[in-house]
């Protein structure tokens, strides 16, 4: 049987306060658990460390290279907390619940944050449909670029699968008290959910995800400013496992961009997107909107039942550049039809 020493003392020195706590109170528990070996009394040992430990932690203030963490979380021996390495079968209960839950919602978080960062992916695009790289099929750049836009909606998948793996957990303890496994449990969940979404089709991963959506429609649109763009099922090819005459996909692309604020019906300024639900709206009707209220409010976009926080809505820079662009667009187009000439 492995003795612990304080080369795990040391070990920890990089871990979190929390994990050192554990390692510590192993540390003084121990030797009472190991009566066969050393019969002394576990109070006295305790006693013992906690006496090294102040030294230690005096000689070399809090960086002291042997691990001494600073004095005052000497004092919370009395909690049972579990030792995960001495431990890792034990059961989870009810009064776990809420730890659980907290960390499926920290993945779940994660997930969130990560995925805002498509923009990247949206941006490289436009600058190169723009540098004259005409569209994904004929271009082996945007190719690449799509490949590696469907891969990052693969990682926040694979974040989500943790999350709901967590969740399933979660549900599982709340009916059975106890789980004596739940390690295991947790890493088949994942395994099989990750498998379900291996086993999913192209479209059925990225057809009815906002990010890729606007991903091939930001691309469309350097070329084809003015028309809607087609279907993303054209975007996608079907395969096994798709229906060849999905309604819902067909609801999906195919409509016009429109640049108007829900709120003010007239050309969106300074545009402001909600990150959770991604509609639009000119900065100042927003503003408006949310005016003395910080709850959480329904969107005003019409068909929309989410409902987001006045800071959730962030400044959308890329879809200004489109108003932009739309406004001169429409501009160019008038003054063509009134002189007959292009003016830019
Ligand atoms: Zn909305």
């Amino acid at each position: 049987m492995p003795v612990p020493t304080t080369s795990r003392h040391r070990l920890s020195r990089r871990q979190n306060s929390e994990e050192i706590e554990d390692a510590r109170r192993t540390q003084a528990r121990r030797p009472a658990d190991d009566v066969s070996d050393d019969d002394q009394p576990a109070p006295r040992v305790k006693k013992e460390k906690k006496g090294k430990k102040r030294a230690a932690a005096n000689d070399d203030d809090d960086d002291a290279p042997d691990g001494g963490a600073p004095v005052e979380e000497e004092d919370e021996d009395d909690d049972d907390r579990i030792d995960v390495d001495n431990f890792p079968d034990q059961p989870l209960s009810r009064a776990d619940l809420h730890k659980l839950k907290g960390i499926a919602q920290d993945w779940e978080s994660m997930a969130n944050q990560i995925g805002q960062q498509y923009s990247i992916y949206r941006d490289v695009a436009i600058a190169m449909a723009e540098a004259g790289e005409p569209d994904i099929t004929s271009s082996a750049d945007l190719q690449s670029l799509d490949r590696d836009m469907k891969e990052f909606i693969d990682v926040c998948a694979e974040m989500r699968v943790h999350a709901k793996s967590l969740d399933l957990l979660h549900q599982r303890i709340a009916q059975e008290e106890a789980v004596v496994e739940p390690e295991a449990i947790y890493e088949s969940g994942v395994q099989t959910l990750m498998d379900e979404y291996a086993g999913k089709t192209s479209r059925q991963k990225y057809l009815k995800d906002p990010r890729y959506s606007e991903f091939q429609s930001s691309i469309w649109e350097v070329h084809h400013p003015e028309d809607p763009m087609p279907p993303l099922t054209e975007f996608i090819p079907r395969e096994d496992g798709d229906d060849s005459d999905d309604e819902d996909d067909l609801e999906i692309g195919g409509v016009t961009q429109n640049y108007n604020c829900p709120i003010s019906l007239t050309t969106l300024v300074n545009p402001v997107t909600s990150r959770v639900c991604n509609h639009s709206f000119s900065k100042a009707s927003i503003d408006g909107y949310f005016v003395n209220r910080t709850r959480p409010l329904k969107c005003p976009a019409s068909g929309c039942n989410k409902t987001f926080r006045h800071d959730d809505c962030l400044p959308d820079s890329a879809l200004e550049k489109k108003v932009i662009k739309h406004l001169r667009h429409v501009a160019t187009a008038a003054s063509q039809d009134s002189d007959g000439e292009v003016v830019d």
